[in-house]
């Protein structure tokens, strides 16, 4: 079987093992059953704007030609700067954009991807953003009216913890044990009263569970900016990436808007 089509990031389901859906064109396929077969993917020199479709040389924060990355809300200072998100003020680069992505109730978790990290994403975005990272565990510390608020009280946090996956350890597999009641109870009393007010009463621990029947060893990542030809046989997906043998992986997400060959 042979797909050809703009890629975009994976499509996720929270299952006894997480399934993987690969949006190729119009095309969705199920990845989980690849798994331990032979695929190929094949960079056709070709990258559009996952924005507004034109080509483009070379992709911008993940997707984007050079003058949506300028423009578009998407790509803006706030997705990566979410306490300098100013949408509550009325400023964003596309206010209906801003009510929908920025003005809606957020959260605050501690998440376990090898490391213990805190982070921020929209009500709406869980479990898929914990996914995406490749957490094993994940717990709720706030819940906010807005964007802006859930990162200032990401950034006070990042005082006790990191807010960086670490994506090689992610991908091998390392796992420290966290205890996240534990740190969720330390966060607590770590937090000023102003944004005490925010802290979230529900303990729940979603655990999740990731498709893969061999870790890599020594990562060797795979670009299409690099390498025209990725294939050999998939040995598990994790976060975004898909992992093949020979401990090579690709990010997935990373190549949002490449034009690719798929054959299985
Ligand atoms: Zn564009």
């Amino acid at each position: 079987m042979e797909y050809i089509g703009n890629i975009e990031k994976m499509l996720t389901q929270l299952d006894d093992n997480v399934k993987y859906i690969l949006p190729i064109g119009e095309e969705r396929i199920e990845m989980n059953q690849y798994i331990g077969k032979q695929i190929s993917l094949q960079f056709q020199n070709q990258i559009n704007c996952v924005a507004c479709g034109t080509k483009t040389n070379k992709s911008f924060a993940q997707g984007f030609c050079f003058n949506c990355f300028s423009s578009a809300p998407e790509a803006s200072e706030c997705i990566l700067h979410p306490d300098k998100c100013q949408a509550h003020l009325g400023i964003s680069r596309d206010m209906q954009w801003s009510i929908n992505h920025c003005l809606t109730p957020h959260i605050v978790y501690l998440a376990n991807s090898s490391n213990i990290k805190v982070g921020i994403t929209r009500k709406t975005q869980i479990p898929t953003r914990w996914i995406d990272q490749g957490a094993t565990a994940a717990i709720i510390i706030a819940v906010t009216p807005n964007r802006h608020i859930a990162g200032i009280i990401e950034k006070y946090l990042m005082q006790y913890y990191s807010d960086k996956t670490s994506w090689q350890s992610m991908l091998k597999g390392v796992s420290n044990h966290v205890d996240l009641s534990a740190e969720k109870a330390k966060v607590k009393s770590l937090l000023p009263a102003e944004l005490l007010q925010y802290y979230s009463t529900s303990d729940d621990i979603t655990t999740i569970k990731f498709p893969v029947e061999e870790y890599p060893v020594k990562i060797k990542s795979e670009s299409f900016d690099k390498t025209q030809n990725v294939e050999g046989v998939l040995t598990g997906i994790k976060g975004q990436y898909l992992i093949l043998d020979h401990s090579r992986v690709i990010n997935i997400r990373k190549h949002r808007g490449y034009l690719v060959k798929f054959t299985i």
